[in-house]
């Protein structure tokens, strides 16, 4: 080997190692970013004794504001929790039978289930269904409603203010993702004439929706509406001013929660009800209040999956011509024939369309 090869020789082994250096530095910085983003273990739910908890009986209403744990590094030893309230900043947990006030949790919703420790929640245990909307100022946070819940009932009113379905449209939606059972309550009845029927129902009905009219006023109907839901933890939302103020107080008296007048120039409820609660109907089920809203958007819905929720489709969707078909502007649309025939509800098709349009909604399995 002459004096020049050997010198090109040192320079090539001298790359080797700086490269071989180079990489071993990149798989560190590559493993540790894996190690940062594995989730920490997650407990599972069966092993915590939700069984052993008493019954709350009548909790305190929830007060904001009060000084809270402060948290820096996670605690092991925790207690299980149950996220009774949700306010500005704060939240009020039931543990070992006591509500207790924590900071809240970004993403924390009522219903959830914790781990808390003495300063505070260390950390939400997995969900086994969750109702969520994009937050109104950001559309690419999640808002979740409400967490653990066995059933959402979307209350309406058939009168005062009249019912809208276009919430009840979306909600469907939503609930169909949240993997909690729907119920729709048409509260108010006692407005209707003698013998009037609520034409606006029938798509819901053949739908196979439980539908539950009632009056929070009267008491009509509450009955099967606590019947529907015995044993079970449900969410009300709807929009303000349709009575679920006054049907949780009618099921429950002593809550003696605020109700609010239904203005006469617009018809739209004032917002009685500023945060989420959680309320133990005694022998009854456990009902959270949710604020009423004006909108609900659909949280992370693609196109695809929005005309797979609407089921009157299902049956027609194989035979267009298209395999991918929108049912919108696509010649040799089954979907379209059967909303011609009167098959297709056309309210619900018009829905469809509605919220195809209205939604900015994100590219998803078509
Ligand atoms: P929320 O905003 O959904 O909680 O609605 P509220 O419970 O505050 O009720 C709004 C208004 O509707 C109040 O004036 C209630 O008295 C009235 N309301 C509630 N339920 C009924 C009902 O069954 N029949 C009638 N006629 N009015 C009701
Ligand atoms: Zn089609």
């Amino acid at each position: 080997m002459t004096r020049e090869e050997r010198k090109l020789r040192k320079h090539v082994d001298a790359h080797a190692r700086y490269e071989g250096r180079k990489v071993q530095k990149q798989a560190a910085a590559i493993r540790k970013a894996g190690e940062i983003k594995r989730p920490r273990p997650r407990l599972d739910l069966r092993t915590t004794d939700w069984e052993d908890f008493e019954d709350p009986g009548d909790i305190p209403a929830f007060e904001p504001g009060r000084p809270l744990a402060a948290r820096r590094k996670p605690e092991p030893a925790s207690t299980p929790g149950l996220v009774l309230g949700i306010g500005p900043g704060a939240c009020q947990v039931l543990s070992r039978a006591e509500p207790v006030h924590c900071r809240l949790l970004p993403g924390l919703a009522v219903g959830d289930r914790v781990l808390l420790s003495k300063r505070g929640i260390e950390e939400i245990l997995p969900r086994t269904t969750v109702l969520s909307r994009p937050d109104p100022h950001n559309p690419h946070v999640e808002r979740v409603i409400a967490a653990n819940i066995d059933a959402v009932v979307i209350v309406a009113s058939a009168r005062a203010p009249a019912f809208r379905p276009g919430l009840v449209d979306r909600y469907l939606i939503a609930i169909e993702r949240s993997g909690a059972e729907p119920v729709l309550c048409v509260n108010k009845i006692d407005l209707l004439e003698a013998g009037e029927q609520l034409s606006d129902l029938a798509p819901y009905h053949d739908l196979g929706l439980a539908i539950v009219r009632c009056s929070a006023n009267t008491g009509h109907g509450l009955d099967l509406f606590l019947e529907r839901l015995a044993g079970k933890l449900c969410v009300l939302v709807g929009h303000s001013g349709v009575g679920k103020s006054s049907l949780l107080n009618a099921l429950h008296p002593e809550l003696a929660l605020a109700t609010g007048a239904v203005s006469e120039a617009n018809q739209k409820g004032r917002h009685t009800t500023s945060s989420s609660r959680l309320y133990e109907i005694p022998n009854g089920p456990s009902i959270i209040d949710t604020p009423g809203i004006r909108e609900f958007g659909l949280w992370d819905v693609s196109p695809g999956e929005l005309r797979r929720h609407f089921h009157e489709f299902d049956a027609h969707a194989g035979a267009c011509a298209f395999a991918d078909c929108t049912h919108t502007h696509e010649p040799d649309c089954a979907v379209k024939q059967a909303v011609e025939a009167g098959v297709i509800p056309m309210a619900r098709y018009r829905a469809y369309c509605r919220i195809l349009q209205q939604d900015k909604l994100p590219a998803g399995p078509s």
